[in-house]
């Protein structure tokens, strides 16, 4: 796997005329703070509750002016093509593809095992369709359900669809090492090993909210230990929006203070909106992405910026 350095993505960002100052004390919570890393507000659209939560969430995002990429299953897509159309159609957005119908791409320790060759190949194919259909422009990234700790990593099947239908990057690396959560802030890296070099995997970072809300049940075990980052594991289900954003912050605060190119949560709107109607959790954090001076993209955005690296 050929992982993108600091030193290639500050050359990167600089030639793109973004500026890269030296980061300030963050533990100070100074604002104007400048640094290189974006910001990704990203959202798993994935089951029919997920529209008029996209509603309230598309609202708090003109609000702010922060771009966002939703990654769209094909099916729910599908439902309500022109309400999506309406809503995502604006140039804030990226839409892309959540696969058709969330099919297990690979074989995933908690969720089981990878569907058939002929599924996998169609939730490919038919999900970047749908999206190319509905809002006449290209789709370029696909998040797989579920994700893995390796992202797709080592799955001939998978790679050799996503590849082969114009994916140019694929987000699938959405848990922390052995099947643990959260995922790690780990930096972009291309399929070179796999045999697909301009192929590039964006990591989603931190937990998938649902599973911190019991939104989603899953009565394994989920964490390391010793952890690799034990301030973000609370000590039990969380409750209030401030509770969630509290986590927030430590991802997009380490992300800075380690440089990282981008920090980018794993949410899903049916569960955001059960939780937090208000979607209180967003402007808060979005504030917070202001007040650590992080720059707001989209997954293609952040794509070009390493690709061309
Ligand atoms: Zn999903």
């Amino acid at each position: 796997m050929q992982r993108i350095s600091r030193r290639d993505f500050i050359k990167t960002t600089i030639a793109g005329g973004i500026g890269t100052i030296a980061l300030n004390n963050i533990a100070k919570g100074e604002g104007n703070t400048r640094t290189m890393t974006h910001y990704i507000a990203a959202y798993d659209t994935e089951s029919p509750n997920c529209l008029a939560a996209c509603r309230k969430i598309v609202d708090i995002h003109r609000r702010y002016e922060i771009p966002a990429t939703f990654f769209i299953v094909g099916k729910v897509l599908e439902a309500s093509p022109n309400e999506y159309k309406e809503l995502l159609n604006n140039p804030l957005f990226e839409v892309a593809s959540h696969t058709y119908s969330h099919q297990m791409l690979k074989d995933h320790a908690i969720g089981g095992k990878a569907a058939s060759e002929d599924k996998i190949r169609d939730d490919i194919l038919l999900g970047k369709a749908l999206v190319e259909r509905v809002f006449g422009r290209p789709c370029i990234g696909i998040r797989s359900g579920w994700g893995f700790d390796k992202g797709l990593a080592g799955a001939p099947i998978p790679l050799k669809y996503i590849n082969e239908s114009g994916f140019q990057y694929v987000s699938s690396m959405l848990w922390g090492p052995d099947s643990s959560l959260p995922a790690l802030l780990t930096e972009p890296f291309s399929y070179s090993a796999d045999g697909y070099p301009k192929l590039w995997e964006l990591p989603g970072h931190g937990w998938h909210e649902n599973i911190l809300k019991k939104n989603t049940f899953i009565p394994q075990r989920l964490t390391l230990w010793p952890s690799p980052m034990p301030e973000a594991i609370p000590k039990g289900f969380i409750s209030t929006p401030e509770e969630e954003f509290a986590i927030n912050r430590i991802f997009l605060e380490k992300a800075v203070e380690s440089g990282n190119s981008y920090v980018s949560l794993i949410w899903h709107p049916w569960s955001l909106h059960s939780f937090d109607p208000e979607m209180k959790m967003l402007e808060l954090t979005f504030a917070h992405v202001r007040k650590l001076g992080l720059k707001s993209c989209t997954y293609t955005d952040i794509f070009h910026k390493v690709s061309s690296s």
